[in-house]
């Protein structure tokens, strides 16, 4: 599971997206725990040099200097992952975050998806937030910075085994006209069937809120 052949690289390029990075620990259907973490940025731009489309995760205290916005041109530091199936994002611990230019045009009024700036990390926290279907997140949500790709640890066998995976989700509005759970999601555990996440998790998740929330 390491790969211990990690190197440090250079990139740059335009933010297409900011979003919240998470880990996510689930236990059956028992319990489905989120601990927010930074964001992750993805960014159309060259590394390594290679053109293409990469993310990379930064702290909150990076965000919150940085205030990095889509449309934003960047550039900066960071390092290949020691522990890929652990980890969404291409590369972390990024450093000399630097914005070469400002997005020429800030839409914050946009809703559906939303493109005014990521806020701060508990404002995520309070929210909580709802299965997302992965086409939604491919797609018509991926600029929302309300969409969420998750890195997700299922306590398999407990305290001996987990199973990794990329999970993702939604902190918006719960009447939002683009919003779709897709399907359940199985939560398996060793000599047992696997129980599925059919969505009352997320009603749990995102109690504190209303519908237009
Ligand atoms: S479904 Fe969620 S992520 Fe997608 S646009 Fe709506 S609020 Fe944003």
């Amino acid at each position: 599971m390491i790969d211990d052949t990690q190197e440090k690289i250079s990139f740059s390029g335009t933010v297409i997206s900011v979003q919240p990075r998470s880990n996510v620990w689930r236990y059956k259907l028992d319990n489905r725990t989120h601990s927010m973490t930074g964001y992750n940025i993805f960014i159309s731009g060259e590394t390594a040099g290679e053109q293409r489309n990469f993310a990379v995760a930064i702290s909150e205290k990076q965000q919150m200097k940085m205030r990095f916005h889509i449309g934003d041109e960047i550039s900066g530091t960071a390092w290949t992952k020691m522990y890929p199936k652990l980890e969404y994002a291409d590369y972390y611990r990024a450093g000399a975050l630097k914005k070469l230019q400002e997005a020429a045009n800030v839409n914050s009024d946009a809703k559906e998806p939303w493109l005014d700036e990521a806020p701060e990390l508990s404002v995520y926290d309070w929210r909580g937030c709802r299965m997302l279907d992965s086409k939604n997140w491919k797609g018509k949500c991926f600029a929302c910075k309300w969409a969420c790709m998750a890195n997700v640890a299922i306590e398999y066998n407990w305290g001996v085994t987990q199973k990794f995976r990329f999970e993702s989700f939604c902190y918006g509005p719960k009447n939002c006209a683009l919003y779709k759970m897709g399907r359940p999601r199985a939560v398996p555990y060793k000599d047992m069937d696997s129980d599925y996440d059919t969505g009352w998790l997320d009603d749990i998740c995102t109690e504190r809120r209303g519908d237009d929330e």
